[in-house]
């Protein structure tokens, strides 16, 4: 390509000048259009946000706050981060007085340990819900062998867990578990939790305990923009969340801390929350050099998107969706944790049909529908998990509805057909499984099966299609 100018590759676009990278990233988009996406976490993010993220912003450097910045030249970018943080509050329908946010950190995970290192001390106790319950690493897990979560290593943690009768939150074993470890603080967050959360009842524990509470909306923040799950802001003293999930902008995270005033003291004095120095400054210089600008950027696209009406139109789609989905799998004759679902996931019990999470998400791969394998309420191993998480946002962005999850559910069914019928003959190890999968009768069946599901999902278009 070098034609005498030095500057020349840098001119020519990404098929030309590497037309190796270029062409993974089509094989991945393809992967993307052809496959069912049916991880929860997961979605397609819109053209328009996907511009900001391949803008000239990633080129500026900003460290520092808006108009408190340790490199010049930052007056456009400054323009961009004060429109994101006020598009933020705008999208949550909170007011500026009573809520700041910082929109600097570069995911969810390091979003939570910045609130953290900012309220809790070192080896301070907080509380979250056990990762094999629904949990996030990064709500303080660990094993009986090991600090998995570097959440666990700085800070002493302790779970809460699932009831096994009820498969709800165990508020009341929280509770009194929390009067004993008394901890700074307590987080309201889930990964695979498919029902609302009682963000009141969690206050209470707090305020029993002189905790603080933390929602981390991760999952649920677009459903909260468009008022279809709790609350957290109405009890919350922080909130995070990332915002790639039902929220369907780039992959970032950002942090909601109470400002202003608190309440009184004894003697009628004001007390102010002190949480937004604290916060900002563990963003920055704390853990974080310069921000991702241009995922800034896709940030404020995607809020302004999430304040529009039709938002909440998908939401709407991606709850019915979700809601087809369980009681379609339902009737197959699976079991779903809870019974249903109130939001976008459906929590599967594979244990009634005699296979595992592990199996029955390599099936699923194999036909070109992604899940993970998930841990189920009883689970002794989390190694070898019980269930799958599913959930509708990305299937729900190519526009199906309910009508559309029915076909979806009789090819997850015919799926785990084959693959019970590999078992009778393969026996129970994986290894096993994977050998008898492979041949021939049933090779066929899951080769005839993809090609059903691709056929079907290419009649559904994705964000971008054309575009790189
Ligand atoms: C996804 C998720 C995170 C972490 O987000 P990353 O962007 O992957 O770091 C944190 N908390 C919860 C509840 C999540 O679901």
């Amino acid at each position: 390509m070098m034609n005498g100018d030095a500057n020349y590759p840098l001119r020519d676009p990404l098929s030309q000048d590497d037309p190796e990278v270029y062409a993974i990233i089509r094989r991945e988009k393809d992967r993307q259009f052809r496959g069912l996406e049916m991880i929860a976490s997961e979605n397609y993010t819109s053209r328009a946000v996907n511009d900001c993220l391949s803008s000239c912003l990633t080129n500026k450097y900003s460290e520092g706050m808006v108009g408190q910045r340790y490199y010049g030249g930052n007056e456009h970018i400054d323009e961009i981060e004060t429109l994101c943080k006020e598009r933020c509050l705008k999208a949550f329908g909170l007011d500026p007085e009573k809520w700041g946010v910082n929109v600097q950190p570069y995911s969810g995970s390091p979003a939570n340990f910045a609130v953290y290192t900012a309220l809790v001390e070192p080896h301070g106790r907080i509380m979250g819900l056990d990762l094999p319950d629904g949990g996030h690493l990064t709500h303080g897990f660990y094993t009986a062998t090991k600090k998995v979560s570097a959440t666990s290593i700085f800070f002493e943690s302790m779970p809460y867990k699932i009831n096994l009768s009820t498969e709800l939150i165990d508020y009341d074993q929280l509770q009194d578990n929390a009067r004993l470890f008394k901890p700074r603080m307590i987080i309201a967050g889930v990964s695979c939790y498919p029902r609302h959360l009682d963000y009141a009842r969690f206050r209470q524990i707090c305020d029993e305990n002189g905790s603080l509470l933390m929602a981390d909306m991760s999952h649920v923040s677009g459903l909260v923009a468009t008022g279809l799950t709790s609350n957290p802001f109405e009890h919350c003293d922080v909130v995070t969340t990332t915002t790639h999930k039902t929220l369907r902008g780039p992959r970032s995270g950002v942090i909601f801390y109470r400002r202003g005033q608190k309440g009184v003291d004894k003697t009628g004095q004001p007390i102010m929350y002190d949480y937004e120095d604290k916060i900002n400054q563990a963003v920055f210089p704390g853990l974080q050099g310069g921000p991702h600008n241009h995922q800034i950027a896709g940030v404020a696209v995607a809020m302004r998107q999430a304040a529009d009406p039709t938002f909440k139109e998908y939401q709407q789609q991606v709850i019915k969706n979700a809601q087809a989905l369980a009681s379609g799998l339902k009737e197959a004759g699976y079991r779903i944790v809870t019974g249903g679902t109130d939001n976008h996931l459906v929590w599967v019990n594979m244990k009634s049909v005699g296979l595992s999470g592990g199996k029955a998400e390599k099936i699923l791969e194999d036909v070109s529908i992604a899940c993970n394998k998930n841990t189920v309420p009883g689970d002794k191993s989390a190694l070898n998990p019980s269930g799958i998480r599913l959930g509708t946002p990305a299937l729900t962005t190519r526009n199906m509805k309910e009508n559309d999850i029915a076909t979806v559910v009789k090819f997850i069914d015919e799926a785990f057909k084959i693959a019970i019928d590999v078992q009778t003959k393969s026996g129970p190890k994986l290894v096993d499984f994977k050998k008898v999968l492979k041949e021939e009768e049933f090779e066929t069946r899951v080769v005839s099966l993809r090609n059903q599901v691709e056929a079907f999902a290419r009649k559904f278009p994705i964000p971008g299609l054309d575009e790189l």
